[in-house]
């Protein structure tokens, strides 16, 4: 007997038909001996419809406000709470006793960073004592509660890192992540149709391609279970396919140059200009942003015949209304002579893989496939298993399938 953590994304609880499909399969993992815990997102489209009923209302004489972050959350919680009801009703009616629970009350806390909420802690015992009263138990995603009691959200794709969170508590033998396609691909499926399916992947790859495009799990969820060591099935909720396990890198990984091509679609390059250019003023930026808790990448620094500099980086589109104030105060603290300029037609194409470490010229193959596309390059970063291209949006979908396609993804085993 064992302890299997499931998670259902929207697509695959959209509606009764599917809760039902999905309640079968912790019923058949149940009837196998095993405990089960189920975790939901919301169903279908609901997160997203939630955010535009909050835009509506925070439209008034024409004017528009940034929602109250505290309020977001609260709405945005609703969500889930809706299908771990209809969940564990969908368990009973097939004949097996179930609880759901929300975040708040399996003691999920969170910092009060709302809608990017980090979790503390986890009350495991509360889960335990209905697993062994032979139930199963439904987790809402996403959400979570501060100490004083107020509903947090995890980001989006925050489901992914309740059950990776709750996974590596109950220290499950598998955390399996059902979605709507079989597995990780070498590329989205959805832009690139000769995309092929892995069978596995590293802690470190799924890392980095999920911080650049591949949504299908969330970043901050690839980070805990590498750094708790939960393992994680990615699999499709529509059939028994078997999917993508995402493990410890071994060494036969290295064989292969690159693992999987990805494409952060929506990116606002934001430039202050003429910026004094001595010591401390990088680290202020730089400090001020992180302490929004805004993540930003693709930081250039130009220093000016007249000793100031400009300074640049790029933040995803989501993060704009919570980046502007604080660029827009910084620059006036720091005397920049002119205003922040932004820029928001930028995608970033990017190539992962361990093999890199080992295999040189990967960076020219993909800057000559770009270049015979007649795509160009703004700016280049990389890692130690990666590189970067941010490029206009426009060239985002063609500029993924001609790198997939350079390095013969489609084809490799
Ligand atoms: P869920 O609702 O199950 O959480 P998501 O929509 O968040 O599902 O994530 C699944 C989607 O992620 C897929 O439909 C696919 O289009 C997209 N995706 C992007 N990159 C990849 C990739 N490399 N492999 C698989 N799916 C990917
Ligand atoms: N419902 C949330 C979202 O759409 C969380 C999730 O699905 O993982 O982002
Ligand atoms: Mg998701």
């Amino acid at each position: 007997m064992g302890l299997i953590v499931q998670k259902f994304g929207g697509t695959s609880v959209a509606d009764a038909e599917r809760i039902h499909r999905a309640a079968r399969r912790a019923v058949a993992a149940k009837e196998r001996g095993n405990q089960v815990v189920v975790v939901v997102s919301a169903m279908g489209d609901t997160t997203d419809d939630l955010i535009d009923l909050a835009k509506q209302v925070c439209t008034f004489n024409g004017d528009e406000i940034t929602p109250p972050k505290r309020e977001m959350d609260q709405l945005l919680a609703t969500g889930e709470q809706v299908t771990i009801a209809l969940m564990a009703m969908a368990i009973c009616a097939q004949g097996h006793s179930a609880i759901s629970f929300t975040g708040g009350q399996i003691g999920l806390v969170t910092d009060t960073a709302f809608s990017k909420a980090r979790i503390q802690s986890i009350n495991k015992q509360r889960i335990f004592d209905q697993l062994n009263e032979g139930k199963i138990v439904i987790v809402a995603g996403f959400q979570g509660i501060t100490p004083s009691g107020d509903f947090t959200t995890l980001g989006r794709g925050g489901s992914n890192a309740t059950l990776v969170a709750v996974g590596a508590v109950l220290q499950a033998d598998v955390c399996e992540n059902y979605t709507d396609v079989d597995g990780i691909y070498t590329a989205d499926p959805r832009i690139c149709k000769n995309a092929r399916k892995i069978d596995q992947i590293s802690y470190d790859e799924m890392l980095e391609l999920a911080g650049l495009g591949a949504s299908v799990l969330q970043t901050r969820a690839v980070e805990f279970a590498k750094k708790y060591n939960v393992r994680i099935h990615v699999r499709n909720s529509q059939n028994d396919h078997e999917g993508t396990w995402i493990v410890a890198e071994k060494p036969n990984m290295e064989h292969i140059v690159v693992s999987g091509a990805a494409l952060k679609k929506d990116l606002t390059r934001v430039t202050i200009k003429q910026v004094p250019d001595r010591p401390g003023i990088a680290a202020k930026i730089f400090g001020d942003i992180a302490a929004g808790n805004i993540v930003v990448d693709d930081i250039i620094q130009n220093v000016m015949d007249d000793n100031t500099a400009n300074i640049s980086f790029t933040v995803e589109h989501g993060d704009l209304s919570d980046i502007k104030p604080v660029v827009d105060r910084l620059c006036k603290e720091l005397g920049a002579r002119t205003a922040p300029i932004y820029q928001g037609d930028l995608s970033k194409v990017s190539v992962v893989g361990v093999g890199m470490r080992v295999h040189t010229g990967v960076a020219q193959r993909m800057f000559k496939a770009l270049a015979d596309a007649k795509i160009n390059i703004q700016n280049i970063t990389t890692s130690e298993i990666r590189i970067s291209c941010i490029i206009s949006k426009e060239d985002g979908p063609k500029a993924l399938q001609i790198v997939h396609d350079a390095f013969e993804l489609a084809g490799t085993k």
